[in-house]
C-alpha cells in the first residue's frame, strides 16, 4: 500500500493511492463558540437541493448536539471505540488510522449504520452532560454541551473514495471537491462503510450514492457553499487551505488553520485529513473536546480568548460577504478582504459605529423612547 503524508497527524500514513493534492482545496473553519443551534444552514442545504423530481434526498449538512447527539446514531463512538487505543506525542498522532487498521479484505475500516441510525437526525438536540447538583464552573461549565455543525469533510485522503471498488469517486483537481459518479455507482454502499464521518449516504429510489457536492455550481463563480452563507450565527467562512509547508499567511482560512492554529480538524485520527476546521467551544472539558480535535486544542482556546488584532479582524469577517474571501488585512481597527480577482468583497470596523437619537424628536416635538 502507498505511504502518504498526512500533515494533521504528522506523519506517514498507508492510504489505497499514491498522494495526490489538488490546486486548490475547499474548506471551512466553523466558530463553534458563536452557533445557535438554529439549524438555519441545514434548512438552506435541503431547500437548495431538494427542489425536484430525483432530487429528494439531496440534503447533507446536519447539526448535532455534543456529547449524546449523532447523525447518524453512534456513527463516531462506534468507529473509536472500532479503532482501538491512539495517542499524541506533542503533535504527532501514535495509533492507528481507518487505514491502518483493517480486516482482511477490506480497505477501510467502518461500519455500515442502521435504518433507525439514520431514522433520528435531532436526537438528543439541547442535551447537556453533567448536572447542576455538582454546581456550576468556569471557565469549563457543568453542565455543558455544544452544537457540531457537520457536512462533508471533502478530505484529502478520502475513506469514501478509498473503499469504492468501481472507481466511481472522484476528487476534483480545481477545488478538492469529493463527487460520486452517478453513472459509475453501483449502489454497493462500500462508501456509507467507509466514510468515517457518515457523510455519503445510498438512496434507495435511484439504487446509488450521493454526497455533499460543497455546492460548487456556487463556488465555480466565487460565492461560498449555501450552508455557508445562510448561517444566523455568522459562524462559518469559506476559502481555501493549503498544506503547512506551503500556506499563505494572508489567506484567511490558511490563518486560522496554520498561522494562529485557532482551527482544529475533526477527528484527524481517522486519517482522512479532512478539510472542515473548528475553533473549539470554550466551555466543555479539554479531554472530550482533545479526543475530538486532538493535541492543539489547550493553545486554540487560549488564542481564541486573547486574540490579537489580526485574529480579532479575521473573526470580524465571519458570514459578512457571500463571496470567498481569498486574501485578508487588517489595518487601523479595520478588517478588509478581497476575492481572487483582488476586487474588495468586505470591509469591517473593530467598532460598530454608534448613533444616538436626540431624547426629543424635533419634527413633531415628541419625547422618543430610546431602547437600548
Ligand atoms: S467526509 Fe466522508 S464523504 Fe466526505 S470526502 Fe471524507 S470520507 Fe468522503
Ligand atoms: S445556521 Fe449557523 S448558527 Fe445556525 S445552526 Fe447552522 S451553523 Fe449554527
Amino acid at each position: 500500500m502507498p505511504k502518504v503524508f498526512n500533515w494533521q497527524l504528522n506523519r506517514e500514513m498507508d492510504y489505497q493511492y499514491e498522494e495526490s493534492r489538488p490546486e486548490k482545496q475547499f474548506a471551512i473553519v466553523f466558530n463553534i463558540n458563536r452557533c445557535i443551534g438554529c439549524q438555519t444552514c441545514t434548512m438552506a442545504c435541503k431547500n437548495t437541493w431538494t427542489y425536484s423530481e430525483g432530487q429528494e434526498t439531496m440534503w447533507w449538512n446536519n447539526v448535532e448536539t455534543k456529547p449524546y447527539g449523532g447523525y447518524p446514531r453512534h456513527w463516531d463512538t462506534k468507529l473509536i471505540s472500532m479503532l482501538g487505543p491512539g495517542k499524541w506525542n506533542s503533535e504527532t498522532y501514535e495509533g492507528p488510522t481507518i487505514f491502518e487498521n483493517v480486516p482482511g479484505g477490506e480497505r477501510v475500516l467502518g461500519h455500515m449504520p442502521t435504518d433507525e441510525d439514520w431514522a433520528t437526525p435531532n436526537l438528543y438536540e439541547d442535551t447537556p452532560a453533567g448536572t447542576l447538583e455538582h454546581g456550576t464552573s468556569l471557565p469549563e461549565h457543568n453542565p455543558w454541551m455544544f452544537y457540531l455543525q457537520r457536512t462533508c469533510n471533502h478530505c484529502t485522503y478520502p475513506g469514501c473514495l478509498a473503499s469504492c471498488p468501481r472507481k466511481a469517486i472522484y476528487k476534483r483537481e480545481e477545488d478538492g471537491v469529493v463527487l460520486v459518479d452517478q453513472e459509475r455507482c453501483r449502489g454497493y454502499r462500500e462508501c456509507v462503510k467507509g466514510c468515517p464521518y457518515k457523510k455519503t449516504m445510498y438512496r434507495p429510489t435511484t439504487k446509488v450514492s450521493e454526497k455533499c457536492i460543497g455546492c460548487f455550481p456556487r463556488i465555480e463563480q466565487g460565492l461560498g457553499s449555501r450552508c455557508v452563507v445562510a448561517c444566523v450565527g455568522k459562524i462559518r467562512l469559506q476559502g481555501w487551505v493549503s498544506p503547512p509547508d506551503n500556506f499563505r499567511a494572508d489567506n484567511p482560512l490558511d490563518y486560522l488553520v496554520h498561522v494562529a492554529k485557532v482551527a482544529l480538524p475533526l477527528y484527524p485520527q481517522f486519517g482522512t485529513e479532512p478539510n472542515l476546521y473548528y475553533i473549539p467551544p470554550r466551555w466543555a472539558p479539554r479531554p472530550f473536546l482533545k479526543q475530538l480535535f486532538g493535541a492543539g486544542v489547550d493553545h486554540a482556546i487560549e488564542t481564541y480568548t486573547k486574540p490579537d488584532d489580526t485574529l480579532f479582524g479575521l473573526l470580524r469577517l465571519f458570514g459578512v460577504t457571500e463571496k470567498v474571501i481569498d486574501r485578508f488585512e487588517v489595518n487601523d481597527r479595520e478588517a478588509v478582504g478581497w476575492d481572487e480577482e483582488g476586487r474588495e468583497v468586505a470591509r469591517m470596523p473593530f467598532d460598530e459605529p454608534m448613533y444616538i437619537r436626540q431624547e426629543i424628536d424635533t419634527r413633531f416635538d415628541v419625547q422618543r423612547i430610546n431602547e437600548p
